[in-house]
């Protein structure tokens, strides 16, 4: 049930959810009221509020893996880099080598 008071008379109207931003007749006046979208109801706000607050941990604690798997994907690329370099350099030495064999038994 929406709870909000009457724009003319004060009076508290009591409507059903579902006729939630349609005009209604008030109770008391007879004066057209538009129904609120949100209850008006203070024990709705409240519940609504500490909702918000458990979901920043839980988003930050997703950013924060998110962080995580970035730095270890990162770290994951430099070592595939190094190890790739190293080969690379490994390769390199060996082609001198075998080139100045051969140089040699010219
Ligand atoms: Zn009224």
């Amino acid at each position: 049930m929406i709870n909000f008071p009457c724009p003319h008379c004060r009076a508290e109207n009591e409507v059903e959810p579902d006729q939630a931003g349609q005009t209604v007749a008030c109770y008391a006046c007879d004066g057209e009221v538009i129904v609120p979208r949100l209850t008006a109801r203070p024990k709705a706000r409240p519940a609504a509020q500490p909702q918000e607050v458990i979901a920043r941990p839980g988003f930050s604690l997703h950013f924060k893996g998110c962080a995580t798997w970035l730095l270890i994907g990162g770290l994951g690329l430099m070592m595939y880099q190094c190890v790739d370099r190293i080969r690379e350099e490994k390769q390199a030495q060996e082609t001198r080598k075998g080139r100045e064999r051969v140089k040699a038994n010219q």
